[in-house]
């Protein structure tokens, strides 16, 4: 099935193969030296909460420190989404994380924009870049980076998001970096409602003023916000597997996934990460069929609404919506 995937953690879906080429490079031992067994050992499958799964990211992320490296995983990545039947990608990262080596953050983005756009040219999977901040950091370095996203609107970088610690640390003391994206027309989302409740997502919707939240699993909690969130058309990034990881959800046949659908809320289905999560987004689409009951017709309504909501400009996004719609007309008995 042609799919788009707007919630995709560079820094968590790295190839395992590419992980130890690159910790040699680096002069790094990683904990595992055969692929296999780091495939596993990196998958978030028994992890204890969110800050046990975001800890795998140190290892990943302790490689990811040159322009080499980032543009190789960037670019490794759109190739993997195309095997995986992608028509469109965000990727996205938080570029203070690969300064540690003397890189600068506009030198991070434009690397990894350089692996995005050289993996789309040769692939045909269009990918963009979202850049991220991190709750836990001072909210100088959230306005940081949203002027370096701002910096690179016209090269490809489509959005500004925030993620991290969710449960300790409040999106509002983040707005003034919102506020920055947004004055300059960049378009953003906010990591919300996953570790934290329905306070949570309200501070993503009314003191960011985002128009996506990530994950928003848990904003039901509050049935009247789910009905904002429906009537006002925010769309939902969920990423089902990562949410069963984390625990945000008791298990992953009560995801509400399917709940939130059938009520008319805008939901997508994102892996969170590949590697980490251990799936593609292939995965998750027959994990939603096989466990929470999706419909085929219910997959091309959430094909649909990634598309609809992504952060390409108008024409790129009709286009995108165009040749998608006809392939699931086409292929998969889709009517609008
Ligand atoms: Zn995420």
């Amino acid at each position: 099935m042609p799919k788009a995937e707007l919630h995709c953690h560079l820094d968590g879906s790295l190839r395992p193969e590419t992980m130890l080429d690159l910790a040699r490079e680096h002069g790094i031992t990683l904990p595992r030296q055969d692929p296999g067994e780091l495939r596993s050992y990196m998958c978030a499958n028994n992890v204890s909460d969110l800050g046990d799964y975001l800890h795998r990211f140190d290892t990943t992320i302790s490689i990811l420190q040159t322009a080499t490296a980032l543009e190789r995983v960037a670019y490794e990545l759109v190739q993997d989404a195309s095997r995986d039947g992608l028509r469109y990608i965000e990727v996205r990262n938080a570029p203070h994380l690969n300064i540690h080596a003397g890189l600068t953050v506009d030198e991070v983005i434009e690397a990894t924009m350089r692996g995005l756009a050289r993996g789309e040219s040769e692939f045909g999977t269009i990918a963009r870049f979202i850049t991220c901040s991190l709750r836990h950091w001072a909210p100088a370095r959230s306005l940081e980076a949203a002027q370096a996203a701002v910096r690179h609107k016209n090269s490809g970088v489509v959005g500004f998001d925030l993620a991290g610690a969710e449960a300790e640390f409040s999106a509002a003391d983040h707005a003034s970096a919102f506020a920055y994206a947004r004055e300059h027309f960049l378009q953003i989302t906010c990591h919300a409602g996953e570790a934290a409740g329905p306070a949570s997502v309200e501070a993503a919707l009314f003191d960011c003023n985002v128009s996506r939240i990530g994950h928003g699993v848990r904003a039901g909690e509050e049935p009247a916000l789910l009905d904002y969130i429906r009537d006002t058309g925010i769309t939902l990034e969920m990423c089902p597997t990562s949410n069963e990881q984390t625990h945000a959800v008791a298990s992953y046949a009560q995801h509400p996934l399917k709940r939130y659908l059938d009520s008319g809320v805008r939901v997508t289905i994102n892996t969170d990460s590949r590697l980490i999560s251990g799936v593609t987004l292939t995965d998750e689409y027959v994990r939603a069929v096989n466990e929470l009951g999706l419909t085929i017709a219910d997959l091309c309504h959430c094909v649909m609404n990634a598309c609809e909501a992504a952060f390409l400009p108008f024409t790129e996004r009709a286009a995108l919506i165009a040749s998608v719609r006809a392939e699931l007309e086409r292929d998969w008995g889709y009517k609008a």
